[in-house]
């Protein structure tokens, strides 16, 4: 019996060694500020991910040990202080090595059925796997190239926490004390804010356009709908905090609340 019950919780974790911890997550920039403790609870989370989650890959992906703790890392970010039950009930990560190209039928209002094949990042299924393209994972921890607030892991995975209450739309469960009302007014003046500055962008002279578009304090992705609004709004609570809370500070509010985290007051206290 004693040995059935270490052997169950061996298997709830998979370990991993700390010098592969530390350089998995030396660049990343939610990293910056995390104190020794939320450092360690971080790797135990990311360890009991490993071992709940089954990694598959696909287009003969060759899947290294360093590749899944970059995902289960990141991916723990967001439920540090929220617990590793809010991952529950879906257990595939489905690893491309760059962005995949589903083809998928819509149907518009006029009744035409639309093929589409764009090519995606990242995909998260209701109930279902997170699909990811490791190329866009691996992008968070180049200082050269990344762009600062795009993480696709986080984006996704903040898609799975939205879905605990069904389609992502914006809208995950709250904590005990925190406000319905609160968090839609909060969201939804920030994104009829955030969609009027990326139209206004769209409106300017072409060579100009760009320039706008990155000048915005989120990924101009997030005017999509609210359920992607959601998604770019956490990229950019972990990411780059500096830029989210002075542009839209109710948002940043709801988010600490829900996450129970402070990455603008970490990045203050080190600064
Ligand atoms: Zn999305």
């Amino acid at each position: 019996m004693l040995d059935w019950l270490r052997r169950r919780r061996e298997a709830a974790s998979r370990p991993i060694d700390e010098a592969s911890w530390r350089e998995a997550t030396a660049s990343w920039l939610f990293m910056r500020g995390l104190s020794a403790d939320e450092n360690a609870r971080l790797k135990a989370l990311a360890e009991r991910f490993l071992a709940a989650k089954h990694f598959s890959a696909a287009r003969e992906l060759h899947l290294t040990d360093r590749m899944l703790v970059e995902i289960a890392a990141q991916a723990c970010i967001l439920v540090l202080e929220l617990g590793f039950e809010w991952y529950e009930g879906w257990s595939e990560v489905i690893v491309y090595p760059t962005q995949f190209v589903p083809e998928r039928e819509t149907v518009d209002e006029a009744g035409v059925v639309h093929l589409t094949r764009d090519p995606m990042a990242g995909e998260a299924w209701l109930g279902g796997p997170v699909v990811l393209s490791y190329e866009d994972v691996a992008l968070a921890a180049n200082e050269r190239e990344r762009v600062a607030g795009y993480n696709v892991v986080i984006h996704e995975f903040a898609h799975k926490l939205d879905m605990r209450s069904g389609d992502p739309n914006g809208f995950p469960p709250l904590h005990r004390g925190m406000s319905a009302a609160a968090w839609k007014e909060a969201f939804v003046a920030a994104y009829d804010d955030f969609c009027a500055k990326v139209d206004a962008a769209d409106a300017l002279p072409s060579r100009r356009v760009q320039a706008a578009l990155d000048a915005l304090p989120l990924d101009p992705y997030a005017a999509e709908s609210a359920g992607e609004f959601f998604a770019v709004a956490s990229e950019g609570f972990f990411e780059t905090p500096e830029l989210l809370a002075p542009a839209y500070p109710a948002v940043y509010e709801q988010l600490r609340m829900f996450y129970r985290q402070d990455p603008a007051g970490r990045l203050a206290r080190i600064s």
